[in-house]
């Protein structure tokens, strides 16, 4: 008998699975497809060997500024993709080899379950004192007349394609729009992004988002908020997106649509009704502060539970389970939870958004500090956006949102803050180095209490 089956081999699960085994259990992973899951399969990985690409080739066309010139230059989209492939190819084996090394037990195939202890792969059952699925998301389908069309595709089918479309026309206005919104635009594809809601990524402090929405627009992108995607037609091999706004009704033209409206729980075949797992209405697996299901032998993390769906959080949830399963105290900082969205430039939150503190009625101060303000910014030519901090009345730092080069990892040091409940003395008393974007976030925390040193005097200032 097995100690812990994992379901699942995605950032969720094999970080599960690791986790148990340094613990000391007996650990079985089955994974059906290609170790790494949807993260770095189709989404997380892939997409940002294309990122980086498009980052080059932007660079490219700002060379003159750095008083750098190149006689030739081209694009390759053939080699940006084989790129992309190999990266993911390396990554998985990786995985396989930490996995192996730490004496995991991966076994390749469909896993049912056939009773609250057993897993059935193939023809092999697997006994185990508890299952942990980890079976993630996949994209959610949009039911509009069209929507199986040739060349409507979803972001998988968009990272299989090794053509650059001439116009692509997004539908959803979310992370996964905007990401390959950005990337496609850099490409040389014609975009537009089609979103329902007022503004873009919802969830998102408003005042960052739109900034965001700006900034895309001017490098070209057509972004339109406030229209529903009612249907897609083929008229003469070109596809016609129609959307309804609250005035009218307005139509896109697109040689390839991408349907990026959410990713919906994935637990086909797991025989979850028959074991008698409760599920939410939308098909999410509903677990308790351990992240047991109502079968107590078996427990479930990540997308597949709901809530934030991404790769850091099920990894987080995957280590905590498992250490939870062993008697250890471990919580999930789920009120710090960093997102990132890998558009140029890049966005990053946590915590609190302006938006949120005033649902919940919580008083708070606002510090900004812009990049075109930050030297380093500036020397990098880099100076779109800006970063803005939520404190609470005493101090205590409770979001922060950034729109601007290297986002993604300058929300490290918030995240450590928000999760810390650390104050803005505390904080800005470390030194930060100079000449770096990191300056940014310490003048934004000082900005808090009207003492940044890099920004115009304001009246009250202490
Ligand atoms: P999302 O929920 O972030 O965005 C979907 C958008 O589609 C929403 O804004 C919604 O209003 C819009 N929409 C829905 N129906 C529509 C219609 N008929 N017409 C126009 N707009 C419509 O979902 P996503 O972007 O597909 O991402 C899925 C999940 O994957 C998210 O949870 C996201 O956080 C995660 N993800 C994260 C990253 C990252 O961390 N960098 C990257 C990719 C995906």
């Amino acid at each position: 008998m097995r100690d812990l089956v994992v379901i699942g081999g995605g950032p969720g699960g094999y970080v599960a699975a690791l986790r148990a085994a340094q613990i000391g259990m007996q650990v079985t992973l089955v994974e059906k497809d290609s170790l790494g899951g949807t993260c770095l399969n189709r989404g997380c990985i892939p997409t940002k060997a294309y990122y980086q690409s498009a980052q080059m080739l932007r660079s490219l066309g700002q060379l003159n500024k750095f008083g750098i010139s190149v006689t030739e230059n081209g694009f390759d989209f053939q080699t940006t993709w084989e790129r992309k492939e190999q990266i993911v190819r390396q990554l998985v084996q990786g995985i396989a080899g930490l996995l192996t090394a730490n004496g995991v037990e991966v076994i390749a195939g469909e896993a049912t379950l056939t009773s609250p202890q057993q897993v059935r792969v193939g023809d092999q059952t697997i006994e185990t004192k508890r299952i942990l699925i980890a079976t993630g998301s996949k994209c959610s389908h949009l039911p509009i007349p069209g929507a199986d069309l040739p060349n409507v595709v979803n972001s998988d089918q968009l990272l299989e394609q090794q053509t650059v479309p001439q116009r692509l026309t997004i539908i959803g206005g979310g992370v996964i729009g905007l990401e390959f919104a950005s990337i496609f635009q850099t490409f040389g594809s014609q975009v537009t992004v089609l979103e329902y809601m007022p503004d873009l990524l919802s969830g998102v402090d408003k005042e960052i988002s739109k900034r965001l929405r700006i900034f895309l627009k001017r490098q070209g992108i057509d972004i339109i908020t406030g229209a529903r995607v009612e249907s897609i037609s083929d008229e003469d091999s070109q596809l016609r997106v129609t959307a309804a706004t609250a005035k009218s009704t307005i139509t896109a033209e697109a040689d390839t649509v991408l349907i990026a409206t959410g990713r919906r729980p994935y637990t086909a075949n797991l025989n979850l009704e028959a074991i008698g797992v409760t599920t939410t209405p939308q098909g999410f697996i509903v677990t308790n502060a351990d992240f047991q299901t109502n079968v107590p032998s078996i427990y479930a993390i990540g997308d597949v539970i709901g809530g934030a769906m991404l790769a850091h959080v099920a990894s987080e949830e995957g280590r905590v389970a498992v250490e939870r399963m062993a008697g250890l105290d471990s919580q999930v900082a789920y009120h710090a939870i960093p997102a990132v969205v890998f558009t140029s430039p890049e966005v990053a939150t946590v915590g609190l958004s302006e938006e949120s503190a005033k649902e919940q009625g919580l008083d708070y101060r606002v510090g900004k500090f812009q990049f075109a303000a930050n030297s380093k910014a500036v020397a990098m030519g880099e100076t779109d956006g800006l970063v803005k901090v939520l404190a609470a009345p005493d101090g205590t730092v409770i979001g922060a949102h950034i729109v601007g080069p290297h986002a993604a990892d300058l929300i490290a040091a918030a995240g450590l803050a928000v999760k810390e409940r650390l104050t803005v003395e505390q904080v800005t008393t470390a030194i930060h180095a100079h000449p770096t974007l990191s300056e940014a976030w310490l003048e934004a925390l000082l900005d808090t209490e009207k003492r940044a040193i890099h920004l115009m005097p304001k009246r009250g200032a202490q």
